[in-house]
């Protein structure tokens, strides 16, 4: 019996999301169907709708999820009926030229069936009531009552963590603690800068705090976001429209620059700064983006003197082995969560709640499903 179910389908570019009902694919033997129970509204969503990030559409957004899991295909071994799980967006092959090398985030085919928006068997898992084809974005499509993804992409998490709380950790959260506690190689001595207080920005002021940095400098444009920063492990706040974040980088460090800077701003104009205040010799992260036919600018000089420069898309995310650690680590009162989420909203809310986001007015909406 085919399972039909309500999502959000995006048709093309600045419009708004229209709310349909939709029919699954059946199941293939790799496939688990997720009951999908939380997901978050992230800025890379945003990117589609407002077309800075092109997919083929008809499309289903939604990459940051946690639910259930409802049915298995005959080949899955790993995850039974009832378990709770949190989405990766991060298949990947295994044994290609990049995962052979360790990175499974530019997986050839990883990369070559994103860009076509199917899921990772190379199929598309859902219809419009019209017989047309649905993409689905990331190899998710979360923005919908059901999802249909790969086993490797549900890890399986302790049910004590609700699932408001737990999707978060599958794509925001995951950046940005994954960005100092796997990319960036922080010590307990270091000075570390965080630019940008946006979720993916708290969480890399928590990820700095986890791995016990000595002083962590939070930047953004909103006081509230820098007091928030403040409670998640910031020791100092600066608002980058009255000071100078490079002058405050050398401030906290005897004039030499932060030993390493995590930009997590996504704007033109947080790049500059990262390679200004990071020391000579220091670690840059970039895990912001912007369109990628758009220009930045750097003066040389602050290129140069050993200063690495890394862009990070998921924090170098293990999943298997992040996702339990990062739910864990919020059960036992180590990582905020709850202070993330600005509203949770119903599916039919998620037009007002993308164009809050667009204003920078949240932190994260989620949407609930019953
Ligand atoms: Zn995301
Ligand atoms: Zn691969």
């Amino acid at each position: 019996m085919t399972l039909h179910y309500r999502a959000a389908v995006l048709h093309r570019p600045h419009s708004p999301l229209q709310i349909e009902t939709i029919a699954a694919a059946p199941l293939a033997p790799s496939d688990v169907l997720v009951r999908v129970r939380a997901a978050g509204l992230c800025h890379t969503d945003l990117e589609v709708i407002d077309g800075s990030l092109r997919y083929p559409m008809p499309i289903v957004l939604g990459h940051e999820a946690a639910g259930v899991i409802e049915e298995v295909g005959p080949a899955v071994r790993r995850l039974k009926k009832r378990d709770h799980v949190i989405l990766s967006w991060n298949p990947h092959c295994g044994h290609c030229y990049y995962c052979d090398r360790g990175l499974p985030i530019l997986c050839e085919d990883y990369l070559g069936k994103g860009a076509q928006a199917l899921q990772f068997d190379g199929s598309s898992k859902a219809r419009r009531a019209s017989g047309e084809e649905l993409k689905h974005l990331m190899f998710i499509g979360a923005f919908g009552e059901y999802c249909i993804v790969q086993e490797q992409q549900a890890i399986a998490v302790p049910p004590d963590i609700p699932f408001d709380r737990a999707c978060l950790i599958g794509c925001g959260v995951m950046t940005g603690v994954g960005a100092a506690l796997n990319v960036a190689h922080i010590g307990r001595a270091d000075t570390v800068m965080v630019i940008g207080c946006g979720a993916v920005g708290l969480a890399a002021v928590q990820g700095a705090r986890l791995v016990g940095a000595a002083k962590i400098i939070a930047v953004d444009i909103d006081d509230g976001k820098l007091e928030l920063a403040q409670r998640m492990g910031a020791t100092r706040g600066v608002n980058a429209k009255r000071d100078d974040v490079a002058a405050a980088a050398k401030q906290e460090s005897s004039g030499r620059g932060a030993d390493v800077v995590i930009e997590a701003a996504g704007s033109a104009a947080a790049f500059r700064p990262t390679v200004e205040a990071v020391r000579p010799g220091g670690e840059v992260v970039w895990l912001g983006k912007i369109d990628v036919n758009d220009e930045v600018s750097f003066r040389w000089g602050a290129l140069m003197q050993e200063k690495r420069i890394r862009r990070s898309s998921y924090g170098d995310a293990r999943p298997a082995r992040d996702f339990p650690m990062l739910a864990r680590a919020y059960l036992e009162g180590r990582l905020m969560l709850d202070e993330l989420i600005t509203q949770r909203i119903r599916l039919d809310a998620i037009n007002e709640a993308f164009s809050a986001l667009r204003e920078g007015k949240v932190i994260r909406s989620v949407i609930t499903f019953g």
